[in-house]
């Protein structure tokens, strides 16, 4: 199971080697015995995936094409949502929600032929960077079970450095995906803000959230992303732009790119992440690329203005679960103003709630002006930095995160230090350009570190193109 890539499994049911429901059985056979060491998933769905297998053997047999993900096992963070499959977004408020409908993105991997196996755990709501802001425990990384595997899409991203998982759909407002990739040692993407619909993603903060994939290797996330990409009538801010040939784009020659490594950021880098970086830094020269130093001044407030719109956004977003719907109530209800508080006491786990009060702060009048309006104009200047490189360079390269994945609760009781992590991912966010992680190689003690390529909005071929060269260098 560990070794297996879309190829592989499309390759043996060709050949007969498997039919799609016994690999299906062997895959969740696979995950139930290997999940108590990670905590990854927090439900499977071995119902639902039977029956989408079921379906791709009669395609096959019926002499069609199973479709690009035909026989595949994929995992869904439990913040997206699942017709009839429990869907917790990490909660407690959500505990026993089960959806009356499927994500676009679910749907779009199913009619590929794709087999949706389980439910991966994730922090709350995905307000976190360690996956330890979890109503359902915490997720183990598998490299290094003492360590976390980043978050908030921890444990689809665990599940796939795992291998119980072909691929994954995490989701990123603020790195959420491309930072428990590098933890984990996988590749995980960050598509375009509008590239994929976010029909049933669960809303954490609207303007930056996003659905985007994980997998072992740079070609099986461009093809989950080709399946889930394109304009969707039920999420109006997805994009007509045409998705192209993604799959197919990881081919062909980088010599000759111009890449753009941030002054900004290098200087918060140290220890062996920034040797690590350097050396992947150094790849791209011997593969031909010409690189430059560059300059992104705003950088400095990323993380200032992340977490005063990320936090508005959540207080609005999350102001829905007041106890009349989405399942959980407080027992302690005598009146109806008692009851919205206290549902929302017991429901909301520590972090949310700061960030519920913090977003609330900053949208109340007479201090919206002095944050929110400013941290909007500040987001413009951030994404003009990335505008006027782009007019220079084709893509950025640049660390994931500061340091490689921290021990379980080490930064649990600091949520500065926590926020500090997402110092080099939440500008591509707030910029709404596509960017990824993808292994660069790992520290003394074995823990991976991952490179990011940050490309102009749309030019997801261009970042595939890169970082299908440096995979294979
Ligand atoms: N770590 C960031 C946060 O806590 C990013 C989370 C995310 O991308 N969902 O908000």
């Amino acid at each position: 199971m560990t070794e297996h890539s879309i190829d592989s499994v499309r390759d043996g049911l060709k050949r007969k080697e498997f039919s799609a429901v016994e690999f299906t059985r062997r895959a969740i056979e696979f995950a139930e015995r290997e999940n108590p060491k990670t905590n990854a998933y927090l439900m499977l769905s071995p119902e639902r995936a039977l029956a989408a297998a079921g379906r791709v053997d009669e395609k096959i047999a019926a002499g069609e094409d199973p479709g690009p993900l035909g026989g595949v096992p994929v995992a869904v963070k439990d913040v997206i949502l699942t017709k009839g499959i429990r869907t917790t977004c990490g909660s407690k408020l959500l505990a026993n929600y089960i959806p009356p409908y499927d994500a676009t993105a679910v749907e779009r991997i199913e009619a590929a032929g794709g087999v949706i196996i389980g439910k991966t755990n994730c922090d709350e709501f995905a307000m976190g960077s360690s996956n330890e802001n979890s109503a359902f425990g915490p997720v183990r990384n598998p490299v290094a079970p003492d360590r976390v595997p980043g978050g908030s899409s921890g444990g689809s991203a665990a599940v796939v450095a795992q291998g119980t998982a072909v691929v994954s759909l995490g989701s990123d407002t603020g790195g959420s995906i491309r930072q428990p990739a590098s933890f984990c040692g996988i590749v995980g993407v960050t598509p375009t803000y509008g590239r994929v619909s976010r029909y049933g993603l669960v809303a954490f903060a609207s303007s930056l959230d996003h659905i985007g994939p994980f997998a072992r290797n740079v070609k099986d996330a461009a093809t989950l992303l080709e399946v889930i990409a394109g304009r969707d009538p039920l999420d109006s801010t997805s994009a007509e732009a045409p998705v192209g040939n993604l799959a197919g784009a990881g081919t062909g020659d980088v010599r000759g790119m111009k890449l753009g490594v941030p002054v900004e950021y290098m200087k918060h880098a140290t220890g062996e992440t920034a040797e690590l970086i350097s050396q992947g830094i150094e790849s791209f020269r011997r593969l031909g690329c010409e690189v430059r130093e560059i300059s992104l001044p705003a950088t400095d407030y990323a993380i200032a203005t992340y977490y005063i719109i990320a936090t508005a956004e959540a207080s609005s977003n999350l102001a829905r679960y007041d106890g009349v719907r989405y399942t959980f109530r407080s027992a302690k209800s005598d009146t109806l103003a008692g009851m919205y508080q206290n549902t929302r006491d017991e429901g909301f786990g520590a972090e949310v709630k700061r960030r519920i009060m913090l977003g609330t702060y900053v949208l109340s009048h007479g201090y919206y002006d002095a944050y929110y309006l400013k941290a909007q104009k500040v987001r413009a200047l951030i994404a003009r930095d990335f505008t006027r490189a782009f007019g220079n360079v084709d893509a950025v390269i640049a660390p994931v995160s500061p340091f490689p994945a921290f021990r379980l609760g080490e930064k649990v009781d600091d949520p500065m230090a926590m926020y500090l992590s997402d110092i080099y991912t939440i500008t591509g966010s707030l910029a709404g350009i596509p960017c990824m992680s993808v292994p660069c190689g790992n520290t003394s003690e074995g823990l991976p570190v991952g490179m990011q390529i940050l490309c102009n909005h749309f030019d997801e071929s261009k970042m595939f193109r890169l970082a299908s060269a440096f995979e294979r260098r």
